[in-house]
């Protein structure tokens, strides 16, 4: 209720001024930083009404949120080959055709079905203590008593290969601070394998996050092609750092680690689909997505629930404001992101012939916390121009272009069509949530919901209907 207030109180507020700065802002010539005038931005004032209803629409309800919520609440998380992730699916595809979206269907995908099972993991000596983790993704399972050995910490790959032969019969622990995901996401990803291949009978991971909070974080774990496969878990900071203590104080913990986890036949899922067809140019497409499947741990609201919703909020809110622009809005909820790209890749097989009619694709799987703009990947014209468009954002300060603007899912189709691509930037602390059981709708502000929403509305809006293609 207090959110909801808070809400409301904001939102005049918010739409009055998001109204004025977009009506507004075309009436002086934009300067350069020297103050000469740079290129007339003429072209864009026609879009300043739409840009005003579509950011006046969102703005003026919890929308996207409360979709969410009913979402999250209804069918929890979505991990491939789950019940929830295919139920979600099929609830999608019903209220796009509510809203009024077009060619409302699904796309079939075979996804993986990689099933958790029990788990636990135990310092069994000097003395007994549980620990708290969660298997990572893709990873084989332990025998039904589990597998024990001495702990081994290291902090580097360079540490693990000094290690050498006293690697053999140990449990691995990569300890590694995180630095940023990119980075540090590699021993959760390679690190298995690593450590298997040296002769290890398990591995564990220090969750790769900011911060500890006494919470593991999953996520997916690739084998090496013909290395040996050991189970892999995540574990808390404080807990790798507590075997790493007793590393140094040379009494090595002893633990024992039982994961029932396996992978099943692969299971029939789908990317959903709507459009809003374009009037003039129905055959080029602008793609908005997100991804609709999530760990099977918290509700995967940020991870990749609010990406599918805002994306999805762009067509709602276009239809219901009678905004038909001249080339097609597509949005795609993708699945399999998280444990195999599936959904992904079959669009590229399914539309490889039409990639040349793509104009642009957007995904926004960075969370939705305050949108702060989009980060952009394609050519300077193509840069210039989507700097433009996001001057019309300057009411909801959202109109920051940066560098890169990729996603996981159109990934594939993106490099194959050598075509623009997009993503949604936000202000929020993503990681710290990701992959957890805190990746819940309550760590999400409503508004920032509706601005996202409102950002991809107007972006995709003015691209799909501009005269000039982006290039
Ligand atoms: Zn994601």
């Amino acid at each position: 209720m207090r959110l909801f207030l808070r809400f409301i109180a904001g939102r005049h507020v918010v739409l009055i001024l998001a109204t004025l700065v977009v009506m507004l802002s075309g009436s002086r010539p934009p300067a350069s930083a020297a103050g000469l005038a740079v290129s007339s931005s003429a072209w864009l004032d026609a879009y300043r009404e739409p840009a005003a209803r579509l950011i006046g629409e969102s703005m003026a309800s919890p929308f996207a949120w409360e979709r969410l919520a009913l979402m999250v609440d209804t069918f929890g998380n979505r991990l491939s080959g789950s019940k929830a992730l295919e139920d979600t699916i099929a609830w999608a595809v019903a209220e796009m055709k509510k809203d009024g979206l077009e060619n409302v269907h699904l796309e079939p995908v075979k996804v993986p079905h990689w099933v958790r099972g029990q788990e636990s993991a135990e310092i069994v000596g000097p003395i007994p203590h549980a620990l708290v983790m969660l298997g990572l993704g893709n990873s084989v399972g332990t025998p039904p008593p589990g597998v024990e050995g001495e702990v081994l910490a290291v902090k580097s790959f360079q540490e693990l290969d000094a290690a050498g032969s006293r690697v053999r019969g140990k449990i691995v622990l990569f300890n590694v601070p995180f630095t940023n995901y990119g980075e540090t996401v590699q021993y959760r990803s390679a690190g298995p394998s690593r450590a298997g291949a040296l002769g290890a009978i398990a591995a564990l991971v220090r969750s790769v996050g900011p911060a500890g909070l006494r919470t593991p974080h999953t996520g997916a774990l690739r084998y090496i092609e013909g290395q040996p496969q050991i189970p892999a878990a995540a574990v808390t900071h404080e807990d790798a750092e507590r075997l790493q203590r007793m590393q140094d104080r040379g009494t090595p913990a002893r633990v024992r680690l039982r994961m029932e986890a396996h992978f099943l036949p692969d299971a029939d899922s789908a990317n959903v689909v709507g459009e809003l067809r374009g009037r003039d140019l129905p055959n080029e497409v602008v793609v908005v997505s997100g991804h609709l499947d999530s760990w099977d741990v918290g509700t995967g609201s940020t991870d990749d629930g609010g990406g599918c919703i805002v994306t999805w909020e762009a067509l709602r809110l276009m239809k219901k404001l009678n905004l038909r622009p001249r080339r097609t809005v597509r949005v795609v909820l993708w699945t399999n992101e998280e444990n195999g790209l599936r959904g992904g890749q079959s669009y590229l097989e399914r539309y490889r012939d039409q990639l040349p009619n793509h104009v642009l694709m957007l995904e926004s799987d960075n969370g939705v916390f305050r949108p702060t703009g989009f980060g952009f990947t394609g050519s300077e014209a193509g840069r210039a121009r989507v700097t433009e468009i996001a001057t019309l954002l300057r009411g909801i300060q959202a109109d920051k272009i940066s560098a890169v603007g990729e996603g996981a899912d159109i990934g594939p189709s993106v490099e194959a069509g050598r075509m623009p691509s997009m993503s949604l930037d936000v202000d929020g602390n993503y990681f710290l949530i990701h992959h957890t059981p805190a990746d819940t709708i309550d760590k999400i502000d409503p508004m920032d919901m509706s601005r996202a929403a409102a950002a991809i509305a107007v972006v995709s809006y003015v691209i799909a209907d501009m005269g000039e293609r982006l290039r």
